[in-house]
């Protein structure tokens, strides 16, 4: 077998989207899997649609994402250079070799004629293509003028009639008429050619065995196999890759407000969870494990067993998949990485972040949630006396407002303020008061966080506040519920 090198071939056009880093991905394990090499080129000829800074985006989505890649423009390789502006000399030669040979032909149409040309088509309720009109000047005219500095592009000539197909290891043979391909320009006026010509000549030139991509590349690979005959060469193995749908109607989309790779990890989803749910988007192992490490990712990985519908993204799974990565994290690496977002509204506040981490690790779903979670202990928010009437405590705003009368002299007594000590001290009061846990523990952990729910209960919640801040709390919840009965 040929070795496989597989590329990822991103256009800067911004963030790399979500549907992209599946497609590196897959594109990345097919490689991994094989042995093979995994190539990064950068399609930039389009350059109208190019984004400033986007290159090294991706650049560094793809280290972040653990994608490492063995040839690319900044790792270099044997097959350089892997940005297709600076290979622009590479491809008018093999052009010109196809005008010779009759399977191209420059084109000196203009816009305004295509316009024109293009409008009395449709007019009459055809659809438009290319007409073929600069086919028929003959040879020697067309080269003195394409000399003369006339401005010209240079088209792909689709025979008119016969099939055009090629395999696709997910899509099997995909055959169409050639009537209804159009002659694709394959170098424009600029000198630079179109995604059409130079995927084909690069894939060729970079020794590609796998050609990986979305489903919008299905139909004009016809067209690219046309163009390997005509050269003389082997086509590459194809996978066209089904889009990642938002839902059953609409693609995800950066547009339309979808996250991208980048806002997903600024929001705090670990890039682990990211990959084990990209991988999922479209791909089944056939067993029952869900959670994959890229090591078992390659291990397990069947290119042939692709889905072919397409992908739905479903946010909240990814979310689950966030939760339970967070979960599974080594204690000092979660408290490393909520210390950032437990400043967003703690800075200055005296909290033992260790603890707060231990009570926060199992409830983070999200790290761009903490903030809103723990910022109870800055400042209790506003809250509603009904937040003390509880069915399963049985507390209303009258019974609280008497066990915090009734709790707060004993917190008062509390030395020294540790968890134990409190547990015992609260625990001991209320047994030998004949109160209910929940009597006085819902209403206490109200006024002490303002909230429904907390990470830890009451006990844990005041040696967090420290004895101070806890009595004040306490104080100032008996004031409230005092205005209320
Ligand atoms: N440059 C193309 C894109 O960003 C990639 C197509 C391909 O992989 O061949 O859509």
């Amino acid at each position: 077998m040929q070795q496989v090198r597989t590329r990822f071939a991103p256009s800067p056009t911004g963030y790399l989207h979500l549907g992209g880093l599946r497609t590196a991905l897959y594109t990345w394990l097919l490689a991994r899997k094989y042995n093979g090499r995994f190539i990064l080129r950068i399609e930039d000829t389009d350059q109208e649609r190019e984004v400033p800074g986007s290159v090294e985006l991706i650049y560094k989505s793809m280290r972040q994402a653990g994608l490492t890649y063995d040839e690319g423009p900044d790792v270099g390789g044997d097959y350089g250079p892997y940005i297709q502006s600076q290979r622009k000399d590479t491809y008018l030669p093999y052009a010109l070799q196809l005008i010779e040979s009759g399977h191209a032909y420059p084109c000196f149409c203009t816009k305004e004629e295509l316009d024109k040309r293009r409008a009395e088509t449709t007019q009459r309720g055809d659809t438009w293509k290319y007409d073929k009109k600069c086919l028929s000047i003959p040879k020697e005219e067309a080269k003195r003028r394409m000399e003369s500095g006339e401005s010209y592009v240079i088209r792909q000539n689709i025979p008119a009639t016969g099939t055009a197909g090629f395999d696709d290891i997910l899509y099997g043979h995909v055959e169409v008429s050639c009537d209804t391909l159009d002659d694709n320009v394959l170098i424009k006026a600029d000198g630079l050619p179109t995604y059409n010509f130079a995927n084909v000549i690069d894939d060729h030139l970079m020794a590609i065995s796998h050609v990986t991509r979305g489903t919008e590349y299905l139909s004009s690979a016809p067209k690219y196999n046309l163009l390997y005959s005509a050269l003389g060469w082997t086509p590459p193995l194809y996978i066209h890759l089904p889009v990642v749908m938002k839902d059953a109607t609409r693609k995800l989309s950066k547009r339309h407000g979808d996250p991208s790779f980048e806002d997903l990890l600024e929001m705090g989803y670990l890039r682990e969870a990211i990959i084990n749910f990209i991988a999922l988007l479209g791909w089944s192992p056939g067993t029952d494990q869900e959670f994959f490490t890229l090591e078992e990712l390659i291990e397990a990985f069947d290119e042939t067993t692709l889905n072919k519908s397409p992908a739905i993204f479903n946010m909240d799974k990814l979310t689950w998949f966030n939760t339970e990565y967070i979960r599974r994290l080594p204690f000092e690496e979660y408290l490393e990485l909520a210390t950032p977002w437990f400043d967003k509204t703690l800075q200055g506040v005296e909290i033992d972040y260790k603890r707060l981490a231990e009570l926060m690790q199992s409830r983070t779903e999200v790290f761009n949630r903490i903030p809103d979670m723990v910022a109870f202990l800055k400042e209790v928010p506003e809250y509603e006396v009904g937040l003390y009437i509880n069915k399963r405590s049985k507390t209303t705003v009258e019974n609280s407002k008497e066990a915090l009368e009734f709790i707060l002299p004993v917190i008062e007594g509390i030395e020294p303020w540790s968890e134990p000590v409190i547990h015992d001290a609260l625990m001991g009061a209320i047994a030998d008061s004949g109160r209910k846990n929940g009597a006085v523990l819902w209403p206490l952990r109200i006024a002490l966080s303002g909230q429904q729910s907390t990470p830890g209960g009451a006990v844990e919640i005041a040696c967090l506040l420290g004895k101070e801040e806890s009595i004040l709390r306490i104080q100032k919840a008996l004031k409230k519920l005092a205005a209320e009965v």
